[in-house]
């Protein structure tokens, strides 16, 4: 889903969209001229690489999503919020479930089965 810049709503309107298997699920609305704040949830299934192992498993998403859509240049600080900074005026949700599930990726995970190895190797030593 896209959505122009001035055209979410300056009070809280309901927000869900999904992107492949994974949805977004929340409110978002318009705080000033430049600024666009979403708080929702981003949930589904998703595959992801054990990081020692390698191989994939599927991994239940529950994440809180706590976004400040900024139209350009973002000056202000903001420890509560990840503020994202987005190009033409143009919100592209899709974009941005992509750019989450990329990160979510990117940490550190252990599979089940790498988890189970670490039990035994603990009881044997
Ligand atoms: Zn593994």
């Amino acid at each position: 889903m896209k959505i122009e810049f001035k055209k979410v709503p300056t009070t809280k309107k309901e927000l869900e969209t999904s992107f492949n298997s994974v949805k977004i699920e929340g409110t978002f609305c318009r705080i000033s001229s430049s600024l666009v704040k979403i708080e929702a949830n981003l949930k589904g299934i998703i595959d992801i690489d054990c990081s020692r192992c390698g191989s994939s498993e599927p991994f239940s998403l529950d994440e809180q999503l706590k976004l400040l859509l900024s139209d350009g240049v973002y000056k202000g600080d903001d420890e509560e919020f990840l503020v994202i900074e987005i190009e033409n005026s143009l919100i592209d949700f899709d974009e941005i479930i992509e750019s989450e599930l990329n990160s979510i990726k990117s940490d550190y995970h252990i599979c089940k089965n790498c988890l189970e190895d670490n039990q035994l190797f603990e009881k044997e030593f």
